[in-house]
């Protein structure tokens, strides 16, 4: 039996998505192991990012300063705004520099079943920027999900008021497919043959 110590740990892990209760006690072992290679490592990003994580007041984007640096950034193109569900499919289309615009984080998606409304993404400051007149397209990029489409549907309809061309990503993406989960050969087809909003 392991010590409180131990187990307080390996609970804390097994939180972590992706890892559950076996990976977070080999992961706690794999420490103890490499406690002296590569536990300081960890401490030190881990105490580094608690103090400096904040989200992008402007697109969700979760950085060390705000506005992040994909908002900061002028060689991106201000005129595309990509909206995506969650800041790990940011992350994923961004990976290989696949979108040169700035993007927009919903923090979730629409969902009957769960009480998530509209009131409870940042759809109001999607609308906000968009009707700031800078935007030329916005392509919404949600998960090939029954909810997210279901929520591209509604965005699509929100934005219609507003001069913008509205795109989503080129069909062909795995049914129920997360883009966190794609290979960026997968999104960079998608990404490219996006086609206008139906
Ligand atoms: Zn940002």
């Amino acid at each position: 039996m392991a010590s409180q110590e131990i187990e307080a740990l390996s609970g804390a892990l097994a939180r972590l998505p992706g890892l559950g209760p076996r990976s977070a006690r080999r992961a706690v072992l794999w420490l103890v192991k490499n406690r002296e290679s590569a536990l300081p490592a960890l401490l030190e990003s881990l105490a580094a990012v608690s103090e400096t994580l904040l989200e992008c007041a402007t697109c969700g984007n979760v950085d060390t300063r705000d506005p992040c640096g994909i908002c900061a950034d002028p060689r991106r193109d201000a005129r595309a705004l990509c909206v995506v569900e969650d800041v790990a499919d940011l992350w994923a289309l961004d990976r290989a520099r696949l979108f040169p615009g700035r993007y927009h984080v919903l923090g979730g998606k629409l969902s009957a079943l769960d009480g998530i409304g509209p009131e409870d993404l940042n759809i109001a400051s999607l609308m906000e920027r968009v009707s700031q007149g800078d935007v030329d397209e916005v392509v919404l990029a949600m998960n090939a999900t029954l909810e997210g489409q279901t929520t591209a549907h509604y965005l699509a309809e929100r934005l219609a008021e507003h001069a913008v061309r509205i795109t989503q990503l080129a069909h062909g993406l795995p049914v129920g497919g997360e883009l966190d989960y794609l290979d960026e050969g997968t999104l960079a087809q998608a990404l490219r043959a996006r086609r206008p909003m139906e």
